[in-house]
């Protein structure tokens, strides 16, 4: 079978998937048959929408170029000259791309929802890797202000990989006041308006993300101060808000971190070095053990479909 060719330097094997701004592809390389890569090809009506697509694409390119971190999606490369070639002899040129890590497995939010809640050992397990995430970009003075389930990969190792930093930056983080991210994930500040910092959003939407994976739904709609359950916990009725979520009988400790991570203050949540040394982020991990229970987990949804 012959296939499209890009730049003359990959095959394009297949379509990844398709995001609002771009469509992604399987690539292998011509010269090196071993080497996969996602190609994720910008859609025209998205750069000609107007003038923030493309810095959005820009800033992308540049947030990432800088990063280099195993729980990251690494770019090979990038540029605005990409030229196709079709079997039947079509060439298309000026193609805008980026060239990424290919991550062989699928979206996080898959995996969440086949898995369901995975308890707090499989929250510790992959809140581990979203922990160093935290502190590789706190160090880089990267914001990612985008962090949710579907922006998180994870291949076959149940290894995440964080991906599109169309909405990161790395300009004074600490006082930005772009309206970014998105609603079920975002921090009460942004959505006020207000001036925030992007490392304390971002501690955030990993606290939203780290309550998804161990109780299997959102801890709440959106982070309103008259939104019920949101409400529950700035007003500090906590023992209403676990009894309402069917929390009870999680550990003090992992309720105490996520009550401070989803505060309405962010003065109030934990900073980088209070996060890994919070005493749920200490108790022991069997990683063993939490991926046999993540794996069995995911292996439950087979038998669900069976019916005698
Ligand atoms: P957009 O920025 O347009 O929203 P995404 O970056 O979310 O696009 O990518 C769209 C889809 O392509 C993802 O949901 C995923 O299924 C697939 N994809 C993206 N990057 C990769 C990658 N590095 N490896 C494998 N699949 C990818």
């Amino acid at each position: 079978m012959e296939y499209p060719t890009f730049n003359q330097e990959y095959e394009i094997l297949r379509q990844l998937g398709e995001g609002d701004t771009s469509k992604v592809y399987l690539c292998r390389h011509i010269q090196y048959p071993n080497v996969h890569v996602a190609l994720k090809i910008l859609k025209r009506t998205f750069l000609e929408r107007d003038e923030n697509s493309i810095r959005s694409v820009e800033q992308e390119i540049q947030v990432l170029y800088g990063l280099d971190h195993s729980n990251i999606i690494k770019m090979h490369g990038y540029g605005t000259e990409g030229v196709i070639k079709k079997p039947s002899g079509t060439v298309i040129t000026k193609i805008v791309y980026i060239i990424l890590e290919y991550v062989p497995g699928g979206l996080f939010f898959d995996l969440c929802q086949t898995a369901g809640g995975m308890g707090e050992q499989g929250g510790r397990y992959f809140m581990e890797q979203l922990k160093d995430v935290l502190v590789y970009l706190s160090a880089k003075r990267v914001a990612h202000r985008d962090l949710k389930l579907e922006n998180i990969m994870v291949d076959d190792n149940l290894q995440l990989k964080i991906a599109d930093f169309g909405f990161a930056t790395y300009k004074k983080i600490d006082k930005l006041k772009s309206y970014r991210g998105t609603k079920t994930y975002m921090p009460p500040e942004i959505k006020e308006y207000k001036t925030y910092d992007g490392l304390k959003a971002d501690m955030f939407s990993v606290g939203v993300i780290l309550f998804i994976i161990v109780q299997g739904i959102f801890p709440f709609s959106e982070a309103k101060p008259d939104e019920y359950f949101y409400k529950l916990l700035i007003d500090g009725e906590l023992e209403t808000y676990w009894q309402k979520t069917g929390a009870q009988s999680l550990s003090a400790e992992f309720k105490d971190l996520i009550s401070k991570m989803l505060s309405y203050d962010p003065a109030k949540r934990p900073t980088v070095e209070e996060l890994v040394n919070h005493p749920w982020m200490k108790t022991p991990l069997d990683y063993k053990k939490a991926r046999e229970l993540i794996n069995d987990a995911l292996n439950d949804d087979k038998y669900d479909s069976i019916t005698t």
